[in-house]
């Protein structure tokens, strides 16, 4: 939990530069951006930072006829 809170110090959400929190099951971070507020999972230990825009880039691509 320590090494938690050391990394949740100097993470920073990369889309809009806010402070991270980690969610209430340690499972994943949540952004505290208020007009932000993406989530960001955990993999192993390591917070996976990747912006939901850019999975989502992938997985719409296929589907913008929608
Ligand atoms: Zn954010």
């Amino acid at each position: 939990m320590t090494v938690e809170n050391r990394l949740l110090s100097v993470l920073a959400c990369p889309v809009c530069k806010q402070p991270l929190q980690l969610d209430a099951d340690g499972a994943g971070l949540t952004c505290r951006g208020a007009e932000c507020g993406r989530g960001y999972r955990i993999v192993d230990g390591i917070p996976v930072l990747i912006a939901d825009e850019e999975l989502a880039t992938a997985s719409v691509s296929g589907s913008l006829d929608a």
